[in-house]
């Protein structure tokens, strides 16, 4: 397999560099389990374990490989794995907060190029859940695109189209049918060789028939991947990652399908660009826009500028945000005392005894 058609780029040559120097070779992550990476290099796939160092380095789960991620890898011919040394720097990253109470992000995926906000154009058509993926894409790093899918089921096409836009400024809204391959044509500019793309969207809008028609095949649920294994076995698991008969890779990971929230504000004024900008004539700089005097905001949504739905959706956003730093400041705080107790347990550990 060829590297560049995995997405390999003349900056993540650079950054090798140094590690191909040490004999290491590139390598593409296409699926990630505790522990246990699947790794896509220039000659087949490894199944690798990170370094001892790197785990130990290592400050969260954040820094631990993730599915489209590049790593520095160690082939031992003859062993049973391959060892990831370092993990290169990332273009965007899909953050979620770590399973439990911690509020750590994790990565679902990384160096994503463009990501497909799936939404159906049947019953279920709802803007607001966009508004929340689309928080979630600016905050990666990755370009959002708007896919509005079931285009053959008719109904007010153009309404809705304008409707998603007014929820999406500045992102480009695609009008699709995955069902008959109408309007596909048009995603061809993301999916050119060597870029990254993956979906995003709430369960029934369609991702797993669009994720078939760009294969242009019916996706097997598990297809069997061939791994460097002394013992000649092979290993079967369902790979996240793929290259399209098109050419760009698709990062498709179960995680990255159900969308929680890691944003920080900046995430929340991308996809609330009107927001925003509104926001720049209100009185007071840290307006809530929630009834405070001069609030341009509010005037926005009398004048019948913005939506008050729109505004109710930000509120919602940004409180959800806010109880999320609050988390992350009493975890902190916590690591910080169970930091000071083994500290102090340490010193009465060395106190000589009277
Ligand atoms: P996912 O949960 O997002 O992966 O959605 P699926 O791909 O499983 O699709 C959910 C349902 O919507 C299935 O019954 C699909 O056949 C149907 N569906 C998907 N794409 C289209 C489309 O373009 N038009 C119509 N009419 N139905 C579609
Ligand atoms: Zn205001």
């Amino acid at each position: 397999m060829e590297l560049d058609r995995l997405g390999w780029t003349s900056s993540l040559e650079e950054a090798f560099e140094a590690f191909g120097s040490a004999g290491l070779i590139p390598g593409r992550v296409s699926a990630a389990h505790t522990h246990l990476y699947h790794v896509l290099t220039r000659d087949g796939e490894w199944l690798a374990e990170v370094t001892g160092r790197l785990r130990h380095e290592a400050r969260g789960p954040e820094d631990f490989p993730a599915v489209g991620d590049w790593v520095a890898l160690r082939p031992r011919p003859g062993e049973e794995r391959a060892q990831v040394h370092a993990v290169l720097p990332r273009k965007s990253a899909f953050l979620r907060k770590a399973a439990g109470s911690t509020t750590e992000p994790q990565v679902l995926a990384a160096n994503v190029d463009t990501v497909f906000l799936v939404a159906g154009l049947d019953g279920d058509f709802n803007p607001r859940r966009i508004e929340r993926a689309l928080v979630l894409a600016w905050e990666s790093g990755a370009s959002p695109v708007v896919l509005l899918n079931k285009a053959d089921l008719g109904g007010d096409v153009d309404a809705r189209r304008l409707e998603m836009e007014a929820a999406a400024p500045g992102v480009s809204v695609h009008v699709v049918s995955a069902r008959r391959g109408d309007g596909i044509e048009a995603l061809e500019p993301y999916l050119a060789s060597g870029r990254t793309v993956a979906l995003l969207g709430s369960s029934g809008v369609g991702k797993s028939t669009l994720v078939n028609r760009l294969l242009g095949e019916d996706r097997q649920p598990t297809s069997e991947v061939r791994s460097h294994d002394q013992r000649g076995r092979h290993t079967t698991t369902y790979r996240e990652l793929v290259v399209l008969p098109g050419g760009a890779v698709l990062v498709d990971t179960p995680g990255l399908r159900e969308i929680q929230l890691w944003a920080t504000e900046e995430g929340l004024a991308s996809a609330f660009d009107d927001v925003a900008r509104l926001a720049e004539g209100c009185r007071f700089r840290d307006c809530r826009h929630g009834g405070e005097p001069g609030c341009a905001v509010r005037a926005a949504v009398v004048a019948g500028e913005l939506a008050e739905e729109r505004l109710l959706s930000h509120h919602k956003l940004q409180a959800e945000l806010r109880h999320l730093e609050v988390k992350a400041d009493l975890g902190l705080q916590r690591a910080q005392k169970a930091r000071w107790r083994a500290i102090h347990k340490a010193a009465r550990h060395h106190r000589p005894r009277e």
